[in-house]
């Protein structure tokens, strides 16, 4: 086993690794930059070392600071949590040129998975149902018109680089495809600094049902059950729960099975996550794979009881899976995750600064993952995302009305957060009946809207 693990993380997901380490007895090097040099993952870290600047391009996502501390550190080990380095195949080039194990899978299998288009043609062949699309990047808008009419309208250009629901756009007919391409193509190079696209069939309400996999490095994979993740704003997800209403026992088993079988076909290692979108008539479409620890990767470990974690500490360390997970899997119960940003509710612009007052909610089955304080701040230049509060009930009905609960007393007083609104969905007749897609969010709005005119004429 490591003897010390550095994370190259901030917020939660950095407390959440070194809370992992400290119950596994492995000493913890955090890295900061000198906005966060008072935040919690400095503070209960083993040892911490400032990287840079406050911009991410300046320190988090800074590889040779990052190796210097992890080589002046000496460690075994870089976690490298979700976002930032997570899933840079050439940062986990130079950990290994660094002998460093890097805590995910090598950087082969996340260039072939990690790339959009690259991993619908590897699941095509794998025979895992993909939408219909097109063979690779698209090479300008003359080819992407000729996709178009084959597929047939409406279809959906992607970033091929994408994450976080950037450089989409929709396209309904060929008179709107230039433009909406150029959007595209130059959102995507602003963002990812790569500005290919793909193209998709662009289906009308799906659900976006994803997989939570586990390989160790002796060739075995598990499949944990699918996280339901339909609840979203502008592509990026707010709510989500396992397991999904979607799924019966024996499409999970099946599913399991091929996603199984495809991801020892690739040599997938560590902990991944498998992206489908479902559409109207129940059937799975393979969209994207992540190849890291997941924000969400919460509520599997509610349901299955299983440390995801320790889990991808204990394969990157050699174990097998048999030692670490007891097999057959089971889910118990039904887990709800609320993502709390600091974000202001109705304009849902950015709510940096100073916290006053924070109190938060706990009991049976009440889970809180944050790195924030009273008296903590939230700086501006990163992620919105300050608490996961996850619920876990014996059923839905259950975890919603614990989540209505914790988040009555989730209290956070100095900036605006994203509890109101998120108490006003659990209040929702649709959310609870649980039969909704992707576009909740838009008709939940519509809702509201109305609601709030009757109100104002009575
Ligand atoms: P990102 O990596 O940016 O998160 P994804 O490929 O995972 O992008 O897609 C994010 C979301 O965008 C999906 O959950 C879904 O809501 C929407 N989406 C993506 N592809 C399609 C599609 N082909 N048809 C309909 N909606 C889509």
């Amino acid at each position: 086993m490591f003897h010390k693990i550095l994370i190259a993380n901030r917020g939660e997901i950095a407390l959440r690794v070194i809370s992992a380490c400290k119950e596994m007895g492995i000493r913890t090097v955090a890295v900061y930059s000198e906005a966060d040099r008072h935040s919690l993952h400095v503070k209960f870290a083993d040892e911490a070392i400032c990287i840079g600047p406050p911009r991410a391009a300046e320190s988090y996502l800074n590889v040779p600071a990052v190796i210097s501390a992890a080589e002046i550190a000496d460690v075994d080990a870089i976690h490298p949590g979700y976002g930032l380095l997570s899933e840079n195949a050439n940062f986990a080039e130079v950990c290994r040129a660094s002998n460093i194990k890097f805590i995910g899978p090598p950087p082969e299998v996340t260039r072939l998975m990690g790339e959009k288009s690259t991993a619908r043609q590897t699941m095509k062949k794998a025979r895992v149902p993909i939408l219909p699309g097109s063979d690779g990047i698209l090479a300008d808008e003359s080819e992407a018109l000729d996709c178009a009419c084959s597929i047939g309208y409406p279809v959906i250009l992607k970033a091929a680089a994408g994450g976080g629901g950037r450089g989409m756009r929709i396209v309904r007919s060929a008179d709107e495809l230039p433009a909406l391409f150029q959007q595209a193509s130059s959102e995507a190079a602003g963002a990812f600094g790569n500005g290919d696209l793909y193209m998709e069939k662009y289906i009308e309400r799906p659900r976006h049902i994803e997989f939570q996999v586990l390989a160790d490095e002796h060739g075995n994979v598990l499949s944990l059950g699918e996280r339901e993740c339909s609840i979203q704003r502008r592509h990026q997800k707010l709510i989500e729960e396992a397991p999904s209403l979607a799924i019966t026992p024996r499409l999970r088993a099946e599913l399991g099975k091929t996603i199984e079988r495809c991801m020892k076909d690739v040599g997938y290692r560590n902990a991944g996550t498998v992206e489908f979108l479902m559409d109207e008539d129940g059937k799975l479409y393979f969209i994207e794979m992540n190849t890291r620890i997941q924000v969400e990767h919460t509520i599997t470990e509610m349901v299955t009881g299983i440390d995801l974690v320790k889990a991808q500490i204990r394969i990157a360390a050699g174990e097998r899976l048999s030692e670490i997970v007891p097999t057959p899997v089971t889910i118990t119960g039904h887990a709800i995750e609320c993502r709390i940003n600091a974000e202001h509710p109705e304009k849902f612009t950015p709510s940096a600064g100073t916290i006053t007052a924070f109190s938060l909610p706990g009991g049976n089955g009440v889970r809180v993952d944050t790195a924030q304080y009273a008296e903590g701040v939230v700086p501006p230049y990163y992620d919105s995302l300050i608490a996961k509060l996850v619920c876990h009930g014996h059923n839905r009905e259950e975890a919603i009305n614990k989540m209505q609960r914790a988040l009555s007393q989730f209290v956070v007083q100095g900036i605006y957060t994203s509890i109101p609104l998120h108490q006003r969905i659990f209040d929702d007749p649709e959310f609870r009946s649980g039969h909704f897609d992707t576009h909740f969010m838009e008709r939940f709005f519509t809702r509201q809207g109305e609601k709030a005119e009757a109100e104002a004429k009575a």
